[in-house]
């Protein structure tokens, strides 16, 4: 018996272009995901704290355009290479050296199923 389940958030294939990371699913399923969404979206603590901080800034009132500071504002979309972690994700080396967020398989087959 075959877990679909399981085999849907499995990858066979794992690609990293130029602009993309392509991912071969073993349910036969293929997704890509672009690098410059894959890095806006970093779950490591580091940027998903500087997120946290710019909304906080969005609402200053007086309308003040917020200035963007920080890696949000610089950060490369550009990957050097991914590395696997365990069997449950990946963790991409940017360009700039950032690489300490982990993007499981699993919320990776979730956003491509939208
Ligand atoms: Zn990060």
């Amino acid at each position: 018996m075959v877990d679909k389940k399981k085999l849907r958030r499995r990858p066979s294939k794992v690609e990293l272009g130029e602009t993309e990371l392509a991912i071969q699913w073993l349910d036969g399923e293929h997704s890509r995901f672009s690098l410059a969404d894959l890095r806006g979206s970093c779950p490591c603590a580091v940027c998903c704290q500087a997120r946290g901080q710019s909304e906080q800034e969005m609402q200053l009132p007086g309308g003040e355009l917020p200035v963007l500071t920080g890696g949000a504002a610089t950060a490369t979309a550009s990957a050097r290479e991914f590395i696997y972690v365990g069997r449950y994700g990946i963790r991409i080396e940017w360009a700039d050296g950032h690489n300490t967020g982990i993007y499981t398989f699993e919320s990776l087959r979730e956003q491509a199923d939208g």
